[in-house]
């Protein structure tokens, strides 16, 4: 049995907000993440989510309700001007709020229904500064090695290094939003040139986004054990990506275009708070391998640096939705399995001096597992279309077809606490027009 993180389960406190007590939910009081939506005055408003309704957090505010120190972060701006250490201050009041059934009239006009809102990324519209995507499962990174070099799977740099790339904020999309397959230049094997035009093996990638909620100086490092308390809380993120596009330009520089026209984040930040009861040992290292360089290596890290979050990838086609049918589960893994830790990871990105701010993205990389069907992306599912997905009405997939929505899911579970999750990350493969 794991150690985990958290101690004793705390007595939990019944929240009047009845969806938010149901054992199947992803929103209940002990979650409270952190939200952007928008009125339909176009106002923006900081939010939390608890069960299956918003809780307006400006609106508490202008009320008198928050009672807390200082407000800042609460403005159209979104999370980008709210400390991680603020942002606990202002969930412990709302869970007061939230289970105090005296105060239920002054904070019940404050409550809008989920599906009545449209969230906006959590840092607001272009809020995102700068999005860095890692590679942090060796198991991805071992599967799609061995696509392209059987015997070799792994570079030599990958025990040592967290590798990553700098991607595109700019084209960062919330769930919900239409993704249009894009266009570019490609060279199946057989050709002798490249011919320029849809791309014809689109996919998904499951990974796990976390925010930076306080940024670092220009030329300062970031210590390992001061890492976490740069992290906001974390999302999920799909990395859309064009296979065949992707194979023709990657070297040597790495992704560009075949992976910058569209990502998707699910629009709850759940805080690393939240998540702490959640928390296991980094995954074990197998015998043989090195242990991280001085910098990246710390005994608390290893004790504590995993996370134990369910993550699934369920995909429903257009001729699916056409009648009535349910999405299926094609994938389910765990955030535990990754070779390098979020504090990793920071430490990495911050060890030459590259200042983090508030509001940037930092992703994972496809979180698989090792087994066939633990792994985030077609590519490795369908050993990049050699073995097409069957699906239960008879359709089958090397790829992603127009119409197509993926959708992922996170949540975790631990015996005495309550389940919480991260909601949806949806998005619909466009139909193509050319
Ligand atoms: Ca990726």
């Amino acid at each position: 049995m794991a150690v985990r993180g958290g101690g004793d389960p705390p007595a939990r406190r019944r929240c009047w907000v009845e969806s938010a007590n149901d054992p199947e939910g992803d929103f209940p009081l002990e979650n409270l993440p952190f939200g952007l939506y928008e009125d339909d005055r176009q106002r923006r408003h900081t939010c939390l989510a608890i069960g299956d309704q918003v809780l307006d957090l400006q609106g508490c505010n202008v009320a008198g309700l928050l009672n807390v120190t200082q407000i800042v972060g609460l403005g159209p701006r979104g999370l980008g001007h709210m400390e991680p250490w603020r942002a606990r201050e202002i969930r412990h009041r709302a869970a007061e709020l939230l289970s105090d059934p005296e105060v239920r009239d002054r904070v019940e006009p404050h409550l809008i229904p989920q599906q009545d809102v449209k969230m906006l990324p959590p840092f607001g519209v272009g809020g995102i500064g700068d999005y860095t995507d890692f590679y942090a499962s060796i198991h991805h990174a071992t599967n799609v090695g061995r696509l392209f070099r059987p015997d070799t799977p792994l570079l030599p740099n990958y025990k040592w290094v967290p590798i990553g790339y700098h991607g595109r904020a700019s084209s960062i999309v919330i769930s919900g939003t239409e993704v249009r397959r894009p266009c570019g230049q490609t060279k199946p094997p057989e050709a002798s040139t490249p011919m320029f035009g849809l791309s014809r093996m689109l996919d998904y990638e499951l990974e796990v986004g976390f925010f930076i909620g306080e940024g670092s100086t220009l030329g300062d490092t970031i210590p390992l054990e001061q890492a976490e308390k740069h992290i906001f809380g974390l999302c999920l993120v799909n990395d859309w990506s064009a296979r065949d596009i992707q194979a023709w330009e990657y070297q040597p520089l790495g992704p560009f275009l075949g992976k910058s026209f569209a990502t998707t984040i699910s629009p709850w930040v759940v805080t690393l708070e939240a998540l702490e009861p959640y928390r296991v040992p980094a995954a074990k290292r197998a015998e043989g391998d090195p242990q991280p360089l001085l910098y990246l290596y710390s005994e608390r890290d290893q004790e504590r640096g995993g996370y134990d979050i369910n993550l699934e990838v369920w995909l429903a086609t257009a001729k699916m939705r056409t009648a009535g049918e349910a999405p299926v589960r094609v994938s389910r893994g765990n955030m535990k399995d990754l070779y390098w830790t979020l504090a990793q990871m920071v430490t990495h990105h911050a060890s030459n001096g590259c200042n983090l701010r508030p509001g940037d993205l930092l992703a994972t990389g496809t979180v698989s597992g090792a087994t066939p069907d633990s792994v985030g992306s077609l590519l490795e599912r369908t050993k990049r279309g050699a073995e097409p997905l069957m699906l239960p009405n008879g359709e089958s997939r090397k790829f992603l077809e127009d119409g197509d929505e993926v959708i992922l899911r996170g949540w975790c579970e631990r015996e005495g606490y309550p389940r919480i999750g991260f909601g949806e990350c949806r998005g619909i493969v466009g139909v193509t027009r050319v």
